[in-house]
């Protein structure tokens, strides 16, 4: 192992072999030419510019070969290879060659589409942007995590992943999920101390790998390797990137496409047996089964889903929500009930502090709010009566706080937790400054805050020599920190009224507590609460995302249930859920169920407490799953948002786990389906939004796919079924090298444009689709037969009267067969331009939804045009397709055809309309749920 080690690349001392996880860190130090204070940023910047950012470089990404590969393995495919090969042998050489040709084109076609939203699919990961602390001159400084180099000393906190491999100091409670490296899901402690040198990378606790996930705890450590000299560098080519294009609605669409295959090979069989009691030659009825075989097959099916999922995915990426796995696009769609947090998701996460509370009095603190610019002076807040109690309780404030305020060009920059940022701006208003006091009272130990406990204590060295218990967290868990000294203090039942008064204002509430401690190092064991003395209240404001109002708003109309899920005070989350309107859907009232109750409810009857109620307050992580899984029990759709990482759990077990992609942990992030690059609410129902629009446009492709396939189908069946045998062969509408043709032109120019589909007026106005909906409904099903019939019709019928007026005008049987083909192939082909833009919607007009908000259709309809006039007219095609060009009036016909079927498809939309009005009516008068 020793060896290897030096082999590292990114290790500056490259020279020196070192098992840096089984020497001293004093040691490592020196090697790495570093320090506990860590590197200046001109050192840093000179080994990044000699060494390389800190990047993991992955191979060549997504397997081209394989894509590729898997276009071949389609049975439409081996039925044309056998096709053109069958062809060539029986001497219809040309013929063969045209079949293999389009094999080939459709495999380049179906390669190029499926490469480009691989692609976009990929480039997802890449979009959050990792971040780090790191110790630059001797301060704590976020940079992106790319520009971390050797000699660095990271910070960990819980909810980090670890960005580099690091060598630990200063280590406190560190839990560290290595799985992605040991497979190993329990987490592994980690400590100072050297390790054997021999040992294996999971019981290497000095260490800490990039990639890992910081569970709890806290420590320091000197990055001893970046990019590819780190563990995960060496084995990330063996990890490969799992997030595969399949999903349930692709695996159900291919489950269709099977069904249909399986129907059409039984159909063929069944023609060629009909042809062969005809008595057709044997050629003519294999070719004819094989053509129907190659007209019907939806080959375009699955490239249309993951094409229309890469757009959906993009397009949220657009607004805010960045996918993670693919699935998570079309569940969107069917998402009946959003959970989400409120700090910061529905407000702005932009804490002032407007109240202090002490036991010498109420004061409300005015002046300047967040990010102050300029003067950060109280307006006369402070009266001086009450300007001790308050001065000890914000001074406490400070203490037990990891946020610092930082002056950027002018403007008040909080780094660090919000909450902790807005008490930091309360003291300075006070004429407490931060840095002084935290000087004067070095840490020695913590319990960082977590929502779980929900509070915070430090542990400081005082000036005359003893130690100082700072604590602060939700009121009710510092009281309860505090009663084992107070009591039932009337100060505490105090307190309680108080919080109320001001939880009921909205505000989030802290409460306060301080105690003297003599020869305290650490905070073991109970004994840091003996002396605890509870100072106060803190009463602070974050003001509502305006745009988040408006989105909760459309969930509700879009019959999407938005429940808030917060840790703060029942009070408080009253006062913002009324705020947000979230009593005014029917159900628990202006019931707001707490976390305890959650805990102490059973889970049946948690079932219909988790359906009634709209507002949960002081829910800890471990209530949050409780509640996913009460609700996916009533057959809801969860999106769940978290940040935490207890949170986890909760987003796994969603159907859509959301995580906050500015105040999220790493842990959350790496266990959602789906990230908030701005942690706003509004994201969210934009992304649902998006899924109701994919699984649209998908529903849009199949509306138009299907029928085609079926009217080709049904003109080769019309044509074995009917039509005579002319010159010893059978007379066909159609030719198989002119089905290979049409399928060609419609899968390059025409199954795609409707994946760009504009979303429909309404789109958020109607009910969420039922998971188990069916692909094809009754609308699908009527409207293929309808279609395909149509398109039957016409292409059959002109194509008799062409190749009748021919014979008796003269022309050569031969020739007709030919001139009549062609005409009742661009008549397939008009038609099926008329009926794409038919397929815009499936139940609206044209008009309704806008004739130009999708020009792709349009671009696609004037491609097939071009196409379609080179198959007329250009004399190679001729040749190849036994086409005949075809005089200008021989187009009026089938472009009449075409467009005659656009009014009967219009009342057939008009009927559709018609019945789902009526079915909405009965449902408001059957009393049932429906839209006020
Ligand atoms: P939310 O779901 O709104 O984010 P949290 O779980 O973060 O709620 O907070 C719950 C309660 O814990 C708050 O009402 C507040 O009283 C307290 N609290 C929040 N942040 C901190 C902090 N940094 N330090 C101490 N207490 C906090
Ligand atoms: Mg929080």
């Amino acid at each position: 192992m020793t060896s290897d080690e030096s082999a590292r690349p990114g290790m500056t001392a490259g020279d020196l072999p070192l098992s840096w996880h089984a020497v001293a860190v004093a040691e490592v130090f020196g090697t790495l030419n570093s320090s506990e204070a860590g590197l200046s940023s001109d050192e840093a910047k000179s080994r990044l510019s000699a060494n390389g950012p800190n990047l993991i470089e992955r191979g060549p990404r997504r397997n081209a070969l394989k894509i590729l590969l898997r276009q071949l393995l389609d049975p439409l495919v081996y039925v044309l290879i056998a096709a053109g090969l069958i062809a060539v042998l029986m001497g219809k050489v040309t013929d063969g060659l045209v079949v293999l040709a389009v094999v080939v084109i459709n495999t380049l076609v179906g390669f190029v589409q499926e490469m480009r939203a691989s692609k976009a699919i990929e480039s997802l990961s890449r979009m959050m942007p990792q971040q780090a602390t790191v110790a630059r001159d001797g301060d704590a400084t976020a940079v992106p995590a790319h520009e971390i180099v050797t000699g660095d000393v990271l910070l960990l906190q819980p909810g980090d992943q670890v960005s580099a491999d690091v060598r630990l100091f200063e280590v406190s409670g560190l839990q560290v999920e290595e799985a992605m490296l040991t497979g190993e899901s329990v987490p592994a402690g980690k400590h100072e101390a050297p390790v054997e040198a021999d040992a294996v990378l999971g019981d290497r606790r000095s260490m800490a790998f990039g990639g890992t996930l910081v569970v709890a705890g806290t420590a320091k450590g000197v990055v001893t390797g970046t990019g590819a000299g780190t563990e995960l560098g060496r084995i990330s080519q063996l990890l490969s990137e799992t997030s595969g294009l399949e999903t349930p609605l692709t695996r159900r669409l291919g489950r269709l496409a099977r069904a249909i295959t399986i129907g059409i090979v039984i159909v063929a069989a069944l023609i060629f047996v009909i042809g062969l009691l005809r008595e057709y030659p044997m050629l003519d009825s294999a070719l004819a089964a094989i053509t129907l075989a190659v007209a019907s097959i939806p080959e375009g099916l699955p490239a249309v889903i993951t094409i229309a999922s890469s757009i959906g995915v993009r397009r949220m990426a657009r607004r805010q929500a960045i996918i993670r796995h693919l699935p998570a696009v079309e569940t969107l769609g069917s998402t009946t009930v959003i959970c989400t947090d409120k700090t910061g998701t529905l407000t702005r996460n932009e804490m002032t502090v407007e109240a202090l509370r002490t036991q010498a009095g109420a004061l409300e603190l005015t002046g300047t709010g967040y990010a102050p610019e300029g003067e950060l002076c109280a307006d006369g807040g402070l009266t001086p009566r009450a300007s001790a109690a308050a001065t000890e309780l914000l001074r406490t404030a400070v203490l037990c706080n990891d946020a610092t305020l930082e002056n950027d060009e002018g403007r008040w920059k909080i780094v660090g937790d919000p909450t902790e940022g807005a008490l930091i701006v309360a003291a300075r208003k006070a004429q407490l400054d931060e840095d002084t006091l935290r000087a004067a009272h070095p840490r020695l130990d913590e319990i960082p805050f977590d929502s779980e406990r929900q509070y915070m204590v430090t542990l400081h060295a005082t000036p005359e020599g003893g130690q100082l218990v700072c604590v602060k967290g939700a009121p009710e868990v510092v009281a309860r920190l505090c009663s084992t000294t107070d009591g039932q203090s009337p100060q505490l039942d105090l307190a309680q009224e108080a919080v109320h008064a001001l939880a009921e204002r909205g505000m989030r509430v802290l409460g306060v507590a301080s105690g003297l401690a003599a020869d305290m190092t650490r905070l073991e064991g109970a004994a840091w609460r003996h002396e605890l003395r509870f100072l106060g209240l803190v009463g602070m404001v974050d003001p509502p995302r305006d745009e988040a109002i408006d989105a909760v708003r459309a969930c509700q109309r879009a019959g999407v249930v938005v429940k808030m899920v917060t840790g703060d005070h029942p009070a408080t989350a009253r006062a913002i859920g009324t705020l947000f309107g979230l009593f005014d859907d029917e159900g628990g009232g202006a019931q707001v169920v707490t976390g305890r109750q959650i805990e102490t409810t059973s889970d049946d009857d948690l079932i219909a407490l988790a359906r009634d109620a709209h507002v949960f307050a002081r829910v800890a992580p471990e209530h949050k799953l409780r509640l996913v899984k009460a609700l996916q029990a009533d057959g809801q759709v969860v999106a769940m948002t978290g940040d935490g990482v207890n949170d986890a759990p909760a987003l796994k077990r969603a159907e859509i786990g959301v995580a906050m992609g500015v105040s999220g942990t790493a842990v959350a992030r790496e266990a959602a389906d789906m990230v908030l690059a701005d942690d706003n609410f509004a994201s969210i129902s934009a992304a649902v939004e998006e899924g109701r629009r994919v699984y649209d446009n998908l529903l849009k492709s199949l509306a138009f796919i299907l029928p085609t396939s079926l009217g080709q189908a049904m003109i080769i069946l019309v044509a074995v079924l009917f039509f005579p045998i002319v010159d010893g062969r059978l007379l066909m509408p159609i030719e198989p090298v002119q089905i290979l043709w049409v399928n060609l032109v419609v899968a390059i120019a025409l199954a795609l444009p409707l994946a760009f589909e504009a979303r429909e007026p309404g789109l958020m106005e109607r009910p969420p689709r039922s998971p188990d909906e069916p692909l094809l409904g009754p609308l699908l099903i009527f409207r293929t037969f309808l279609v395909g019939s149509l398109m039957t019709a016409g292409a059959v019928g002109l194509f008799l009267y062409e190749y009748h007026a021919d014979l008796s005008a003269g022309i050569s049987p031969e020739l007709a067969r030919s001139e009549s083909q062609t005409v009742a192939v661009t008549t397939i082909i008009l038609f099926q331009c008329a009926y794409l833009l038919n397929c815009r919607s499936l139940t609206e007009g044209a008009l309704r939804i806008g004739l130009f908000s999708n020009p792709y259709v349009y671009l696609g309809i004037a491609a097939t045009l071009v196409l379609q006039l080179c198959f007329v007219y250009a004399p190679p095609l001729n040749t190849l397709f036994h086409t005949h060009p075809l005089d200008v009036s021989d187009w009026i016909s089938p472009t009449l055809v075409a467009l005659a079927g656009l009014p009967l498809l219009a009342l057939e939309k008009r009927f559709w309309r018609w019945r789902k009005a009526g079915r909405e009516a009965a449902q408001v008068s059957a009393g049932r749920a429906a839209p006020p």
